[in-house]
Order: structure tokens, then C-alpha cells, then sequence
């Protein structure tokens, strides 16, 4: 079967959010049924056998890649929030973006040390949002199963910060 063609419905939007950036809008690709279908087949595949219980996602691109994916692995979906959007006690674990600074934080009995992760985003650019799940994942003596993304921006090395944080497998589509 001849590989998917998920860039044809990925559309790049110069100077967004700001000047200078190349923001890369997937939600064409969500829209389209067999694409959206592509992205979570593809991504759950490579990890098929990697015995996935948690799919962990950022808010919010990353809930509509993990969730789907988490649900296709038969796994639990468990969503890492901006700060003060969860209701009950958190971990917290501070980033940088390609733009800008964030938290990310995660309800405390969302993971146990038995989970096997998996870190689910549509585009890794610098590294830091995976990263920050990586060391959330570690906080709670999980083990990180590996990365999947729709999309990594290699201009920007993310592997190599990832690198310095986890020798989990990354996994990109484009
Ligand atoms: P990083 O932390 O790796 O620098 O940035 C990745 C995070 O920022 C992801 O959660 C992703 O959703 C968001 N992001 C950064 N740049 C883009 C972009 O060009 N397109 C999309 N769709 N998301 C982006």
C-alpha cells in the first residue's frame, strides 16, 4: 500500500501566530475522513506491540491525536492541561515553546509506576512540550514506551533535546 500523502492536506500559514513563524494548520487533515483515519492508524501501528496502557496528549492538538490513538491501542487517554484547568491535585512541569513559555500539569492519579506511556502530539517543533510530558511521565516511575507525532519541524532538532531528556523511540509521520 503506497504511504499516505498527509502533507497534501496540511496548509502553511506564514507569520502565525506571529511574524516570522510558519504555523503548519492540520485541521484540514482532521476534517477529511480517510486522512484523520491515516494519522491515528498510522501512529497506533508503530506502537502496536509496545503493550501501551496510557497515551498521554497536550491540550489541545494533542487530545485529538491521542485520544483517538490511545482509544485504537486500547489504552487510557489521560490529557496534560494548561495550568488551573484540572479540578484536583496536580504535577506540574514548566516548557518552553517555539513561541513563548507554558505549564503543563496532569491529574496525580492519572499514571501509576505499572503504566507503559505513550506521548502523543501532532507536531514536535523545539522538543520542549514532549519533553515536560517526559519528566511528568518520569515523576510518576512510569515507563515511557516512545513519542508519536504527525508532524516533526527537523529544522529545529527536536531529537536532539529529546534525547537529553529519554532514550524513548520517536516516531514522526512527516
Ligand atoms: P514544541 O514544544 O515542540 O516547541 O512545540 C510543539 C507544540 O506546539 C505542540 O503541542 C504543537 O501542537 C504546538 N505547535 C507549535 N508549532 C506548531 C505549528 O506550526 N502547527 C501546529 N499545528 N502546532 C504547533
Amino acid at each position: 500500500m503506497a504511504a499516505y500523502d498527509f502533507e497534501r492536506l496540511i496548509v502553511d500559514i506564514p507569520d502565525y501566530p506571529e511574524p516570522g513563524v510558519v504555523f503548519k494548520d492540520i485541521t484540514p487533515l482532521f476534517a477529511d475522513p480517510e486522512g484523520f483515519d491515516a494519522v491515528v492508524e498510522s501512529i497506533a501501528a508503530r506502537f502496536a506491540d509496545a503493550g501501551v496502557t496510557k497515551v498521554i496528549g497536550a491540550e489541545a492538538r494533542g487530545f485529538m491525536v491521542g485520544a483517538p490513538v490511545a482509544h485504537r491501542l486500547g489504552a487510557g487517554f489521560v490529557p496534560a492541561r494548561k495550568p488551573g484547568k484540572l479540578p484536583r491535585e496536580t504535577a506540574s512541569e514548566s516548557y518552553a515553546l517555539e513561541y513563548g513559555t507554558d505549564s503543563l500539569e496532569i491529574h496525580l492519579d492519572a499514571i501509576s509506576s505499572d503504566d507503559v506511556v505513550l506521548i502523543v502530539d501532532d507536531l514536535v517543533a523545539t522538543g520542549g512540550t514532549a519533553v515536560a510530558q517526559a519528566r511528568l511521565v518520569e515523576r510518576f516511575g512510569a515507563r515511557l514506551a516512545g513519542m508519536g507525532f504527525l508532524m516533526e519541524l527537523a529544522f529545529l532538532d527536536p531529537r536532539k533535546a529529546i534525547a537529553e531528556a529519554t532514550d524513548a523511540e520517536v516516531f514522526s509521520l512527516v
